[in-house]
């Protein structure tokens, strides 16, 4: 052990709200506090915003479809640059680079304080065990951030970790730590994302790979499973997926990594090593192949492993597979999940595809998330949003999908805006009384700029 010498760290800025983390979920609560007259800073590790939507290269949208709000105006956005795949694939693909610029433009446009290249390191809570500073490190050394409300939007959870919440990861009761304060089990693999290109998209077979509505699931990802084994190669993700974005870029999601913990970070290197060699000796083996691949060619790896899940925050409520059976509905309902269980195989030796072994997937309907998944139970002044809020395995594995996220991210940014609008903690506020009428006038004002976007 090597002890650090103390030191004082400056308090840089006090703001209404700190959002910590700029994924789909950090960005929608940035935007949203700003518009509803928060003073707000978002800080994000990486070099643009987006998490798993940009850095990730993920390219594809699920649960999006009633969502209205911001989730609505980050697709007219993408719309409106034509950053758009075609719609007829079952989800909404888009180009990644079109993604940064709008989620930029979004936040630049709420006046978001943004800072990128900036990591949260740690955070203080108060005597009242009230979160006090989150503390940062970037080029500027390390710096102290105050706000009235802070955010946790960083996938992982690591502010709310950091600030003592005590949290779950992974399946329930198997793995070290099991029954430990923080229950670790397995987890869903990691996938690093790829986009390609130099394809010969009219070849019938390349056309067979192809996500369509209207084709059985397993269908395309059969026939691409088939290419690669012709090229006498087996992908680590047995049901390797093509989303189509423009005629000549494609995302393909072919990699699986089972075991590595989000949280260790020499575990994300070996998995982000092993897997991009993976991906590029798999696409090599398709190009030798010749044909309609005999062009084909990686344009970007993700700069970023694709992680599926860190930790669960414990909230004041926790979001249950019962919840999904029973299709629960709640007046304080910050999002309707419409997205089933989708388990990713968690463990190689029982699969290298989508784990169908859970005999609850088909009986599950949509469900409410309750605005107290999202406020953390440990810590005061802290909320939750997007893949680290407060739920069980199989719940998780539903709602992490990125309408989703972007859903808990507004609904925990106006709600912070309130709150800190107001001098009270987010525990207090009745989310029906105090939050859903700011929420409101936030979907006229997005409504409002679809309507003169139209008239345009
Ligand atoms: C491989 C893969 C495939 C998926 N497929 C789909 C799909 O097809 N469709 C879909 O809708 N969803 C899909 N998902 C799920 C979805 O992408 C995530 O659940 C979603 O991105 C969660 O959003 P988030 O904002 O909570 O987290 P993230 O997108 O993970 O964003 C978290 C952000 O916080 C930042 N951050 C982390 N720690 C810190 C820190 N300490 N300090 C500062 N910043 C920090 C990160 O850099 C990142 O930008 C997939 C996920 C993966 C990994």
């Amino acid at each position: 052990m090597h002890a650090e010498p103390a030191r004082q760290t400056p308090v840089v800025e006090h703001v209404d709200v700190v959002v910590a983390g700029a994924g789909p979920a950090g960005v929608a609560a940035a935007v949203a506090a700003a518009r509803a007259g928060a003073s707000v800073r978002l800080i994000e590790t990486h070099g643009q915003l987006g998490g798993v939507w940009t850095t990730g290269l993920l390219s594809w949208v699920l649960d999006a479809g009633d969502k209205d709000g911001v989730m609505q105006e980050i697709l007219d956005r993408l719309n409106a640059v034509d950053g758009h795949g075609p719609l007829d694939q079952g989800g909404i693909a888009y180009d990644t680079e079109q993604m940064k610029r709008v989620l930029e433009d979004a936040c630049v446009e709420a006046g978001v304080k943004v800072r990128l290249h900036t990591r949260v390191v740690a955070a203080a809570r108060d005597a009242d065990n009230r979160l006090a500073v989150c503390i940062t490190e970037s080029k500027s050394g390390r710096e102290a951030f105050a706000a009235g409300v802070f955010i946790d939007c960083t996938g992982d959870g690591d502010l709310a970790a950091l600030a003592g919440c005590g949290f779950d990861v992974g399946r329930p009761a198997d793995g070290p730590g099991a029954s430990g304060p923080d229950r670790v089990g397995e987890t869903q693999p990691m996938t690093l994302m790829a986009l390609i290109t130099g394809i010969d998209a009219d070849d019938p077979t390349v056309q067979d790979c192809f996500e369509r509505t209207g084709r059985a699931w397993a269908e395309p990802k059969d026939a691409l499973l088939a290419e690669f084994q012709r090229a006498g190669v087996v992908p680590s993700y047995g049901r390797p997926t093509i989303f189509q974005i423009t005629p000549t870029l494609y995302a393909w999601m072919i990699n699986h990594e089972y075991g590595p913990s989000a949280l260790d970070a020499q575990q994300i290197t070996d998995a982000t090593l092993h897997a991009r060699a993976e991906v590029h000796r798999n696409i090599d083996a398709l190009r030798l192949l010749g044909g309609p691949w005999s062009g084909i060619a990686i344009v970007a790896t993700g700069a970023q492993i694709g992680v599926r899940e860190g930790r669960r925050i414990r909230g004041r409520y926790v979001v249950t597979i019962d919840d999904m059976l029973a299709g629960a509905r709640h007046d304080d309902a910050v999002c309707r999940v419409t997205f089933g269980i989708d388990v990713h195989s968690t463990n190689k030796a029982t699969g290298t595809g989508i784990d169908h072994s859970h005999q609850l997937k088909k009986k599950t309907q949509p469900y409410d998330i309750p605005y107290p998944a999202l406020v953390a139970a440990d810590v005061d002044g802290l909320l939750l949003a997007g893949r680290c809020i407060s739920g069980d395995f199989l719940a998780h594995s539903s709602y992490r999908v990125t309408g989703n996220s972007v859903a808990m991210g507004e609904a925990a940014g106006v709600a912070a805006a309130v709150a800190a609008g107001s001098g009270r903690l987010p525990h207090e506020l009745d989310f029906v009384a105090d939050v859903k009428p700011a929420q409101q006038r936030l979907h006229e004002q997005i409504a409002d700029r679809r309507a003169a976007g139209a008239e345009a």
